[in-house]
């Protein structure tokens, strides 16, 4: 029987589905699995069932003699070397589609939170400092007719767009590739990415990171967006200069800013961001809905089945690994 190992805990509807199909082990414990444990479960394993937390590089690829596929239970992959995946001849999937409401609906969350300065608003009155109501109090900005800037309408920057209709907001979009199609049926305006940072009162990031993407937003940027802009981070961290990002906050370059993903997770106790009123932090919580977290677990097994039983998996990052299949000594 095959083996998969499962770097934690999942969703138990997902560990029965591979465990109808294969030996199943899984991590134990709160914390991710340390590097050697991945390295010693990898080596007699088929599947490997990992997280965004799981550094899957080279050394670990290169001990799982037998792996058949790497499933990520992420849209995103930057965790995972695919070059060295490919080139193994290993399929690698990610669950996209499946947390774009969830993500939105935080991303969006997180928009309206820096917006009203909720989290200043609730420490206010957990302190008792409310003596009284005032007309200047904890005054934010409104969303109605202010310009969302997203950066990268795929999935989940479409669906922040819906959001952001019925708000009021008016929309505008930067990415490499113009989709006139998704323009239409969202309402969002293309711009080039210096007209929407200048022009945009919001910008939602919505990238996966790559070497293109990392640092995409540094000084240069955030020196080109307007004193009153707020930038919402919820696709990785190094896509944006944290320092960088820091910096344009305490010198008031930017109103503020709300982030669930950061350059180090878990951020360390001394990053200077967590002093700061104007910014907003959650931990890396995009797609945490029990229905969320279910799905992408059942669709990350649902890929692992595929591949252990030599079908295509249905979420393949990298197509290319179809001829390497064919052809193991093809470069
Ligand atoms: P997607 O559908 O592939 O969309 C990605 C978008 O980014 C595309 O519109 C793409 O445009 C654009 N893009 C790529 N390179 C770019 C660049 N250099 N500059 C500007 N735009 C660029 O991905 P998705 O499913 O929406 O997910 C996006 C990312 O969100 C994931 O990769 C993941 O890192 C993150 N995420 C985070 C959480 C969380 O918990 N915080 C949860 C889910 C996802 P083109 O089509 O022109 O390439």
């Amino acid at each position: 029987m095959k083996k998969v190992f499962v770097t934690r805990q999942i969703a138990e509807e997902a560990l029965q589905i591979l465990m109808q199909n294969a030996k199943v082990t899984v991590h134990s414990g709160d914390l991710p699995p340390e590097k050697n444990e991945i390295i010693e479960q990898v080596k007699d394993a088929q599947g490997l069932v990992t997280l965004l937390t799981d550094q899957i590089d080279a050394e670990i690829i290169n001990h799982g003699k037998q792996l058949i596929v790497i499933s990520n239970v992420a849209v995103g992959y930057d965790n995972i070397d695919v070059e060295t995946a490919t080139r193994r001849g290993i399929y690698v999937t990610n669950t996209p589609g499946v947390l774009d409401d969830a993500t939105a609906d935080l991303a969006f969350t997180l928009l309206l939170a820096v917006a009203r300065r909720i989290p200043e608003a609730d420490s206010f009155v957990r302190t008792g400092q409310w003596k009284g109501w005032d007309p200047n109090l904890l005054l934010g900005s409104d969303l109605k007719d202010k310009t969302l800037g997203i950066i990268g309408l795929g999935r989940i920057g479409s669906e922040i767009a819906k959001r952001a209709k019925c708000f009021k907001m008016k929309i505008i979009y930067y990415q490499p590739q113009r989709d006139p199609e998704k323009e239409k049926s969202v309402g969002a305006k293309y711009a080039s990415l210096k007209e929407l940072l200048s022009k945009s009162d919001f910008i939602s990031l919505h990238v996966p990171l790559t070497s293109e993407t990392k640092d995409l937003i540094g000084k240069k940027e955030l020196n080109q967006m307007k004193k009153t802009a707020y930038l919402i981070n919820t696709s990785r961290g190094p896509v944006v200069d944290e320092q960088a990002l820091y910096q344009a906050l305490v010198e008031g370059k930017i109103r503020g800013a709300a982030l669930d993903v950061f350059d180090q997770e878990p951020i360390s106790a001394d990053n200077p961001l967590l002093k700061l009123k104007n910014v907003v932090l959650t931990p890396h919580i995009g797609s945490a809905t029990l229905e969320t977290r279910t799905r992408m677990a059942v669709l990350a097994a649902q890929n692992t089945v595929k591949a252990l039983n030599n079908e295509t998996p249905p979420h393949l990052i990298n197509p290319k690994v179809l001829e390497y299949k064919k052809n193991p000594n093809s470069k």
